[in-house]
């Protein structure tokens, strides 16, 4: 089979030898009975690293941040939300449908927030008013930039939300990303949060999952309402076993992620396209076609011709996330080939 070079997202790597031997060989029970050692040990190891008091292991992202917002809030509330983030675009408008719960989407440029702008945006309960109860947070901010906010930054943040009576989410889908990225613990970043969730399956290369971590009580709620959503589950374990061997080995290999999406970043600029290099900070580089008279649909049809695949993700904007199955040398071959098409003239 003809290999890819597949920069469209990390979610596309491929489980270790090593969490497929140990998938194999876990120790399994009914999960929804409590009685699933392996789910339960990483659910544990999680809220370990995040120093919470407990975990809760699910099917995807997704269902981490629809369980989160109906754990932290009643259906009529207001959410804040940012308007680049997961939650407000890929989430099938879950927010409105299965939370019922009302967004006040807020600009944030480069994953900094104005709190002059949050704090019109809080309501109170009034006769015709609903209250403003939840903020979301995003870490690494805006899956098309993967920008690490900085852990004074979430700080400020988070006293905001708390003087205000907001409770906090950080949905951290790569949250060990940014911990990398800003040399900080996911535990100082998650901090101040009320619940927190990442994801096992993006850059730690999980076949499955995410993990939500916090309070024991909102857990417990969130087992419920995970339960509701249909997402209990028996022999987690299989996939769990794949967790605990990501959370083992596959954090601080992120780093070189970041390196390979700065390379990748620099070879681009110096190529004549739109990148911000300083906000290239983890594995995400957000790319403008700017003086290249292509489109991203185009430009990307003619990189899927040489084996390379980025994604669309505006007009004229396409992004490429670098992962463990993405090498340095690949980099090189998928510069050259860019820098081969930009000559010829095959995307101008
Ligand atoms: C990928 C992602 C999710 C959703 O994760 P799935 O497992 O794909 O459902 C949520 N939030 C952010 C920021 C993400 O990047």
């Amino acid at each position: 089979m003809k290999r890819f070079i597949d920069l469209r997202s990390d979610t596309v790597t491929t489980p270790t030898e090593r969490m497929r031997r140990s998938m194999y060989s876990a120790i399994v029970g009914d999960d929804v009975l409590g009685e699933d050692p392996t789910t339960q040990e990483l659910e544990a190891k999680a809220a370990d690293l995040f120093r919470k008091e407990a975990g809760l292991f699910l099917a995807s992202g997704t269902m981490a941040n629809q369980v989160a917002i109906l754990t932290l809030c009643n259906s009529g509330d207001q959410v804040i939300v940012h308007r680049q983030s997961h939650i407000n675009n890929l989430e099938c408008a879950g927010l409105a449908t299965i939370c019922g719960v009302q967004p006040r989407v807020i600009d944030v440029s480069g994953g900094c927030w104005d709190l002059s702008i949050l704090e019109k945006e809080i309501y109170q309960s009034g006769i015709q008013t609903a209250p403003t109860t939840l903020l979301c947070l995003e870490q690494t901010h805006d899956l098309n930039r993967g920008i690490a906010i900085p852990r004074s930054h979430i700080q400020e943040i988070c006293r905001f939300a708390k003087n205000n009576g907001l409770k906090v989410f950080i949905d951290g889908a790569r949250i060990f990303n940014a911990s990398i990225a800003l040399h900080e613990t996911v535990a100082t970043l998650a901090e101040d949060a009320d619940l927190t969730a990442f994801c096992l399956s993006k850059g730690l290369a999980c076949p499955v999952g995410s993990i939500l971590v916090g309070g024991s009580q909102e857990v417990a709620i969130a087992r419920r309402m995970r339960q509701r959503l249909g997402g209990g589950w028996r022999q987690a374990g299989i996939l769990a076993a794949a967790g605990l061997v990501a959370l083992d080995e596959m954090v601080e290999r992120l780093a070189e992620d970041h390196q390979k999406a700065l390379l990748l970043a620099e070879g681009l600029l110096k190529l004549g396209f739109g990148i911000n290099v300083k906000q290239t900070q983890t594995n995400i580089i957000h790319i403008d076609l700017g003086i290249y008279e292509t489109n991203a649909q185009t430009f990307c049809k003619k990189l899927a011709e040489q084996s390379i695949l980025a994604k669309p993700i505006g007009n004229k904007e396409v992004r490429m996330i670098t992962h463990k199955d993405i090498k340095f040398e690949d980099i090189n071959n998928v510069l050259e080939e860019i820098s081969k098409l930009c000559m010829s003239k095959k995307i101008l």
